[in-house]
């Protein structure tokens, strides 16, 4: 697998490990079991591995689930010495859930720069609706413990929030407006998505909640009131104070190489030749197997990187570049012409938050107009 890596990669590193599951994820994750400790194991031999291949310290890292904090103390700090064998990566990101932070030794911080904790909402209101897996009062210590911390040990901290825009129960503005009040250095604004089979997809399928589909001036408000705080709207879930933009995700949606480990990651190589690869959603066997193994690759055609690139570049502030695409794809671009996109010095870009919503389909007809 890691032959497939032309130039080192950042690093993924998953955790599919959660105390209970939350009523709106339809994520692959597992209870925490006694096979967590195998797991970190085989994670760190092949984050060892990976270092003494490409011997230099990974760009960007994250350790992402799942809930990280599920990990023991001694677990967690192995992961964090693996990434950083060969030197600290430019950023280090952990996820974590409010109700570990209790949990986390405070000499992780000697290696993370980045705390990412999902408290999704900051009311009983949103917690119940989203059934989540920590209580408010959970969440509300979370975040003083991680303040604590941040102040100490100068850290950069990301909140994670869950919009539930047009829906009923949902207090989408309270609940921002309580979040700002923390002053993080970013906040992750996503939509409630309500996806695969999850049991509040089926709540909503069932008519138990009602979602008003057509709220887009809602989120046009909550992103308006971030951006009046000072923070910038530089992805269409991110928003960042000056110089917080988030690295990791930066290499992500500029679609450069990624290597993700662990049980239900996904890798990108980028190069003459590149591949997504996948590992299975089997936490278990993963703990088992050998490194390296069972990781599914399969090779990308240029039109399908083109198309990926596309969308991301989309979705994000600084738009798509006419002379990068060119360079990356040998082809030159053609700009379709879409409301509240503009085309200046040969960058096509939204325009402002109107544009942001219209991303997605910008990015659509992108790939209409160069038959991608
Ligand atoms: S903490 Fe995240 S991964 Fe775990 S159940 Fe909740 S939403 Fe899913």
């Amino acid at each position: 697998m890691l032959e497939a890596f032309e130039n080192i990669p950042s690093l993924y590193v998953h955790i599919p490990f959660c105390k209970r599951k939350c009523r709106y994820c339809a994520f692959y994750s597992v209870p925490c079991a006694d096979f967590m400790e195998p797991y970190v194991d085989r994670l760190v031999s092949e984050i060892r591995r990976a270092s003494r291949l490409f011997r230099k310290p990974f760009p960007t890292a994250y350790i992402g689930g799942g809930n990280p904090g599920c990990l023991s103390p001694s677990a967690f700090m192995r992961i964090c010495e693996a990434i950083c064998e060969n030197g600290r990566p430019q950023e280090l990101t952990a996820e974590m859930n409010p109700e570990s932070m209790k949990d986390l030794p405070g000499s992780a911080f000697d290696y993370i720069s980045r705390l990412s904790l999902g408290i999704q909402s900051l009311s009983e209101q949103g917690l119940s609706l989203l059934g989540r897996n920590s209580s408010l009062e959970e969440t509300q210590g979370g975040l003083e413990t991680a303040l604590k911390l941040r102040e100490k040990y100068g850290f950069s901290l990301n909140l994670d929030l869950i919009c539930c825009r047009g829906c009923d129960g949902g207090s989408s503005a309270e609940d921002l407006e309580k979040a700002m009040g923390y002053e993080s250095d970013h906040i992750s604004l996503y939509e409630l998505t309500l996806e695969g089979h999850s049991p509040l997809s089926r709540d909503f399928e069932k008519g138990i909640h009602k979602r008003d589909e057509d709220s887009s001036d809602e989120l046009l408000g909550l992103w308006r009131a971030l951006e009046k705080r000072g923070y910038e709207h530089y992805e269409v879930s991110s928003f960042a104070l000056e110089g917080r933009r988030c690295l990791h995700n930066l290499r992500y949606w500029n679609l450069e190489s990624y290597l993700g480990l662990g049980s239900a990651a996904a890798s990108t190589a980028q190069g003459r030749s590149s591949y997504r690869i996948e590992s299975p959603c089997d936490a278990a066997g993963y703990a088992e197997g050998e490194a390296f193994s069972g990781y599914i690759a399969t090779p990308l055609t240029k039109a399908e990187e083109a198309e990926e690139y596309a969308i991301m570049r989309l979705r994000t502030s600084d738009g798509l570049d006419l002379g990068a695409y060119r360079d990356r794809f040998g082809k030159e671009p053609v700009f379709p012409k879409v409301g509240h996109m503009s085309i200046e010095n040969g960058v096509f870009r939204p325009e402002g938050d109107e544009g942001m919503l219209l991303g997605d389909f910008a990015a659509l007809e992108f790939c209409l107009a160069n038959s991608l």
